[in-house]
């Protein structure tokens, strides 16, 4: 824990003007408040007051009064804001009005289940793989969904975007970051920023800002960066892979063992075995939104089938190669447009009990799946992820391993939120039926 005092030299000597408190919403929103650095010690041994009931999933009307109190170890300087704008951002623990920890914080759960794990003498650590698109504004401004560049898979572009995500990566490590590689992903006006590994609080809370950097410096350029799972048809969405590993307090990677199957140990392969069998009801938190279902679909790189394997893509987890210290898993059905708090929570809460109940994954599919026809996939026990957010909910609804890992207040806000996008969804006619069926019905 970084002691205060630390934090209100740094203020001084940097000439810190204001301090942005942060926070996200039940879905991932990132909400701010923002102080003049002369309020900051207050905040630090009181708190700031807000109005609960005013930020989607939190408090009713009548238990309003929440307190924000921040993270000392969060403490980052906005590389880009200079002189009298020179700010820094805190990420914040939600209290209620009792002063009890809030329980509908999403961070609050992911803290929750991380203290959990670290009493078995564990440290998990996410490292996340976000992809985005850059997409042309309109005159008024707008987004379109006209992509900035027509580039491919690792195209080294000519255009502004290339020098857009350069500046992000820059601003990114500025604010200690790490980031690992960054590239033209597949679909046009795509990219994607690999982070390095770190505990999954401090990468949930680095996801939050990284939405955040890669949105603000995308629109200095004059472009919309966007997160949307598939904002267009027809080509690759954006996914959020994520690795995962265990680590032990004194830093040993769990998952590695030089005589294991694979070289994984016991706990990697209950852990993958854990992941497969609740990847049905941890879906909706992983991938959260009616478009997520748009991405996945077969043939675009994003998984549709609950498998794992070495090296097929088409997987649903993935062992990437690298052993010994790197030894981790990757988890490809999570999308940036989620909370990576929550996302986070379930991954964790899933790989452990899978641990906890010793269950063993089936063998690895090294073939790929999108070419099996039903019947092979069938006689392999292969699964399929829901096909849609309603569906998705459903599986979440019966799930006692996500309401545990989240708490009531959480499961039940998600739930009832996310149940009305999606009836609102279904009953939308869309530009597909109009074009299909009003002509031919
Ligand atoms: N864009 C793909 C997805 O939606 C992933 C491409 C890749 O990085 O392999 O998951
Ligand atoms: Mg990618």
């Amino acid at each position: 824990m970084v002691p205060k005092q630390e934090i209100m030299q740094a203020v001084k000597k940097e000439g810190i003007k204001f301090i942005q408190l942060q926070f996200t919403d039940i879905l991932g929103t990132v909400k701010n408040v923002t102080i003049p650095a002369t309020e900051l010690e207050k905040a630090l041994d009181e708190g700031i007051f807000f109005d609960g009931s005013s930020v989607l999933g939190y408090a009713t009307i009548e238990e309003s009064d929440m307190r924000l109190k921040p993270d000392p170890n969060t403490f980052v300087i906005i590389p880009w804001l200079q002189e009298d704008l020179k700010t820094a951002r805190m990420v914040c623990k939600v209290y209620d009005h009792e002063g009890n920890r809030f329980e509908g914080d999403p961070r609050a759960a992911l803290e929750n289940i991380m203290e959990r794990t670290r009493k078995k003498g564990w440290v998990f650590n996410t490292a996340p793989e976000y992809e985005f698109f850059f997409l042309m504004p309109d005159e008024k401004g707008d987004p379109t969904t006209k992509p900035s560049d027509y580039g491919g898979y690792f195209d080294l572009m000519r255009d502004k975007g290339d020098n857009v995500r350069k500046e992000i990566v820059t601003y990114l490590n500025a604010m200690g970051f790490e980031v690992e590689a960054s590239h033209h992903e597949v679909a046009p006006g795509q990219h994607e920023i690999d982070l390095r590994y770190t505990d999954a609080i401090s990468s949930a809370d680095r996801v939050a800002m990284m939405k955040y950097v890669t949105k603000t410096i995308a629109y200095k350029h004059g472009l919309y960066a966007t997160f949307m799972p598939k904002p267009i048809y027809g080509v690759c969405g954006s996914g959020m892979h994520t690795h995962l590993s265990l680590m032990t307090l004194q830093g040993k990677n769990v998952f590695y063992d030089p005589k294991g199957p694979y070289k994984l140990s016991k706990s990697a392969l209950h852990f993958i075995g854990g992941i497969l069998k609740y990847a049905r009801e941890t879906c909706a938190i992983l991938a959260s939104s009616v478009n997520s279902y748009k991405r996945l679909v077969p043939g675009y790189e994003a998984p549709v089938y609950i498998s794992w394997a070495n090296r097929n893509r088409s997987a649903f987890i993935r062992v990437p190669a690298g052993r010994e210290a790197r030894t981790r898993i990757e988890l490809r059905n999570p999308d940036p447009a989620g909370n990576p708090y929550l996302q986070f929570t379930v991954m964790l809460a899933a790989g452990l009990k899978g641990i906890e109940e010793k269950i063993e994954p089936p063998e690895p599919v090294e073939r790929d799946i999108f070419h099996m026809s039903p019947e092979e996939r069938e006689a392999l026990g292969i699964d399929s992820l829901p096909e849609s957010l309603g569906e998705a909910l459903d599986c979440m609804k019966k799930s006692s391993l996500v309401r545990e890992a989240l708490g009531n207040h959480l499961f039940s806000h998600f739930l009832y939120i996310k149940r009305q996008e999606w009836d609102e969804y279904k009953a939308q006619v869309s530009d597909w039926e109009i074009q299909r069926l009003l002509p031919a019905l």
